[in-house]
């Protein structure tokens, strides 16, 4: 039975690389008939950061990613915030103490940050932990003595000494770890709170993950995680891990982090986050201008292919073709212009009556409110193959909503004559009711040809009388869209 999480810890935005590790984990799930789970890791109360959670959940719902268990909804096998799970770790905590594998710690903060300061890289293991003041180190009555007395301590995992960790990434295949370079990580804190690497095993097994999508940033973790579950006696119950490649800077030098966006001027977050504390405001895809669906398929092709040329992909069909064998090991550069592209294509492609609310909404913050929606569809699949952002239907449609309000006439000066001015009034006069643009491209050229001016000549004064400028699509496409009384009007304004 396949069982997969997303495991974000509420502490901010959903930068790009997490939902990626959400598709990844429901696109494996939906591919087996599996179930998605999603998990709020939430034991480090240090970071959570309020609004995180609900936030991303909107991302996920954005993306069309719903999960199949999750806070929100519930499950057999809730809660599903590990704050509220809390009283669970600590028998577990126990249990490894009383088995050898872990010990109380008693160390104050102030006598570690000294050690730290003696010792560079220093690392509480196997080779240092007798100098500190521990179970290990102490004698089981100094021990009894400071448990007695309520005395802060934390339990650590043991690592074992000499030692290689290793399994079989479905990624990377195998890999090892040394575990004199892992170090005894805190497991309960002096709070009681689990860490992560207690927490994330615990939960886990309970809520019977077999498989497990997540960052490479997440590698170096598992050796004691790996430890942890055997440990725990539940070897034959481990999930199978897959670390999916880092996501790069678009030059590849180096992982693309949350400041990378503002610095290159593109969004890392999937929709705009604002962070609570300092009001600082990042910019997310969504409010961009990309739909859904290109968001999804760019990120799939974050190190993932089908093997094909095919770079298009809906997410049912990614759910179809999607497959743990073609993930790259190789971290993947992300490259906006690419993603704006992908959003183009599905721009592109869309049914003009999926795009209508937006384009309305990206119309009303420019103050315009087009009243006819079959007018407005007529529009959308007019423009919509020159529009790389949703928002770029403001500055490409704002044209069909309300005359120019200027014009660009230096463009047309100095080749604009008596004659020309002739020849658009009594083009203005054979202009009938629902002439189609090819009878009115015909009737252009014959007058022209009748007044001995080239059809050429007269094209881009007559884009710029209904336009403004010297964009669009074909001038008597435009001419036939903004219908015969609006086209007679925007002609006669031009002349006066
Ligand atoms: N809570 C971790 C995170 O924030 C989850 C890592 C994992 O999937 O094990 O990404």
């Amino acid at each position: 039975k396949v069982r997969v999480r997303f495991a974000p810890s509420p502490t901010g935005g959903l930068h790009l690389g997490g939902v990626r590790t959400a598709l990844f984990n429901y696109l494996f799930a939906k591919k087996h008939n599996g179930t998605f789970i999603l998990r709020v890791e939430d034991t480090d109360q240090t970071r959570f950061v309020s609004g995180a959670e609900e936030y991303i959940v909107s991302c996920l719902a954005w993306c069309g990613i719903h999960p199949d268990e999750s806070p929100q909804q519930g499950g057999a096998y809730g809660p599903y915030r590990q704050s509220e799970r809390k009283p669970a770790y600590r028998q577990y905590a126990e249990q490894l103490v009383a088995s050898g594998n872990a010990y109380y710690a008693f160390d104050t903060p102030e006598e570690l940050d000294a050690k730290r300061k003696e010792i560079p890289n220093f690392l509480y293991g196997a080779s240092s932990r007798t100098q500190m003041r521990n179970s290990l180190s102490l004698t089981s009555d100094e021990v009894e003595t400071l448990l007695a007395q309520d005395i802060p301590h934390v339990v650590r995992i043991k690592m074992p000494e000499d030692e290689h960790v290793s399994f079989i990434d479905m990624i990377r295949g195998h890999v090892s770890f040394d575990t004199n370079l892992v170090d005894d990580k805190v497991l309960l804190k002096a709070d009681g709170m689990p860490t992560y690497h207690l927490a994330v095993v615990v939960d886990d097994r309970a809520m019977e993950i077999s498989h497990i999508f997540r960052g490479e940033e997440w590698l170096p973790s598992a050796p004691i995680h790996i430890l942890l579950w055997r440990y725990l006696g539940w070897e034959d119950e481990m999930p199978q891990w897959a670390h999916l490649p880092l996501i790069l800077k678009p030059d590849g030098n180096g992982k693309l982090s949350k400041r990378d966006g503002d610095r290159l001027g593109f969004p890392v977050y999937a929709q705009n986050w604002t962070d609570p504390k300092s009001g600082y405001l990042t910019k997310g895809f969504k409010e961009l201008g990309f739909v859904p669906e290109a968001f999804v398929n760019l990120l799939a092709m974050l190190g993932w292919n089908d093997g094909t040329d095919q770079e298009i992909f809906s997410l049912p069909e990614l759910i179809e073709k999607f497959s743990v064998e073609r993930i790259s090991k190789a971290g993947a550069k992300f490259d906006f212009e690419k993603a704006k592209w992908y959003n183009h294509e599905w721009i592109k492609n869309a049914e003009a009556e999926n795009l209508l609310a937006t384009v309305k909404q990206e119309l009303n913050t420019k103050g315009i409110v087009p009243a006819d929606d079959s007018y407005t569809l007529q529009v959308i699949d007019l423009i919509k193959d020159r529009c790389n952002l949703l928002t770029d239907f403001v500055a490409q449609g704002e044209y069909f909503f309300a005359a120019p309000a200027a014009y660009d006439l230096p463009s047309v000066k100095g080749k604009w004559n008596a004659e020309k001015a002739t020849f658009f009034t009594a083009f203005d006069a054979e202009l009938t009711d629902e002439m189609p643009a090819a009878e009115m491209e015909a009737k252009f050229k014959e007058l022209a040809a009748a007044h001995s001016l080239k059809p050429g000549e007269l094209m881009l004064p007559f884009r710029i009388m209904l336009v403004g400028g010297k964009f669009g699509p074909g001038v008597f496409e435009i001419a036939f869209t903004l219908g015969t009384q609006e086209t007679k009007n925007r002609i006669s304004l031009a002349l006066a």
